[in-house]
């Protein structure tokens, strides 16, 4: 079978392994397409400490046992933390997670534990590798404890920020969305948001006053961080109501600026959002009911044996990218 091997930065090298067999417990999963996200890039490019090359990268994974259509949950656990202890496995000190920890899905099959397989026999091949970013989504939303009504700021319309978007939306909140990309924001509308803005790395003092004035004239009870900007962290503390929360989901490993006194003053929730705990059924239910919105996210695509341009492009950082799949089954 064949594998793509992040082999050191920047270099990946197709190579021919044996065919692995499904061990005691194990399902083997014929990998269809794999879905490219930033981590990916920053692994590529050797900018994830966690991660020790040369490692088969991919988590986001849509494939087939047999002729059933299966999603993979890529996130392992150890069962033993203090974050495990109390159920919140999704956030483990030890977390392995398939593509960055532990050889993932660019290959053509991979044996999985059959409690990390998903059945998804409504989504498309396509849909099925967005279900693993959706959750991402879903849990970012779990943390906001957003209620129907309410008003929620979702800073950064990439596939983390629209997904969480529509999952607000469905909720019955009310979604601002922002993005320093034109198209990226218009793209929130798509996706359920009633109001957006462009930016450019900082907000201007008008575009501020119109969130805060959309917001109730208090601001939004909810932000959602989906950059990963410092900027982006010291603008959602600041946008946020009193005794608001914001969620950080967006990751780097920049340093962020910060007033001390604003997360006091207003006694804010800060809270952070990892993985995903136990959402993957609800992804596959959200992917079902938004599958055409959810697809329009996929703007490239690459075979199994052209992994280092998709994530040569994903590392760019071009705003004209959405999601970019890596097809591996039937590709040469
Ligand atoms: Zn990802
Ligand atoms: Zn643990």
């Amino acid at each position: 079978m064949k594998a793509a091997v992040t082999v050191g930065p920047n270099r990946v090298g197709i190579v021919e392994r044996p065919a692995c067999a499904a061990g005691e417990g194990q399902l083997l999963v014929t990998v269809e397409q794999v879905g490219v996200c930033g981590t990916d890039a920053h692994i590529w490019a050797g900018e994830y400490p966690a991660t020790r090359l040369p490692l088969v990268q991919g988590h986001e994974v849509a494939g087939r046992v047999g002729d059933d259509r299966v999603v993979v949950e890529p996130a392992f656990s150890c069962g033993d933390c203090h974050a495990c202890r109390i159920g919140r496995r999704n956030a483990c000190a030890h977390s392995a997670v398939l593509g960055v920890h532990l050889d993932g899905a660019l290959s053509e099959l991979i044996a999985v534990p059959a409690g990390r397989v998903h059945f998804a026999p409504r989504l498309s091949t396509t849909a099925a590798a967005m279900v693993e970013p959706a959750a991402i989504a879903l849990q970012a939303v779990e943390r906001s404890q957003a209620g129907a009504g309410t008003r929620a700021l979702v800073l950064g319309c990439g596939p983390i920020g629209l997904l969480a978007t529509r999952a607000l939306a469905d909720r019955g909140v009310r979604v601002a969305a922002v993005d320093r990309e034109p198209a990226r924001a218009d793209r929130a509308q798509r996706f359920g948001a009633t109001f957006t803005t462009v930016t450019s790395s900082r907000l201007e003092p008008d575009q501020r006053a119109a969130i805060v004035e959309w917001a109730d004239h208090e601001g939004p009870s909810v932000v959602i961080e989906a950059t990963g900007a410092p900027s982006a962290l010291a603008a959602a503390l600041d946008l946020v109501v009193s005794a608001g929360r914001v969620v950080a989901v967006g990751i780097s490993a920049a340093e962020a600026r910060l007033p001390m006194n604003t997360v006091p003053y207003k006694e804010l929730d800060l809270v952070g959002s990892r993985n995903s705990r136990a959402l993957f059924p609800t992804a596959i239910g959200f992917a079902e009911r938004h599958h055409a919105i959810i697809e329009e996210l996929v703007t490239h695509r690459f075979p199994l044996a052209r992994t280092q341009e998709a994530f040569a492009l994903a590392h760019h950082g071009d705003p004209a990218v959405g999601k970019i799949l890596i097809e591996v089954a039937g590709s040469e």
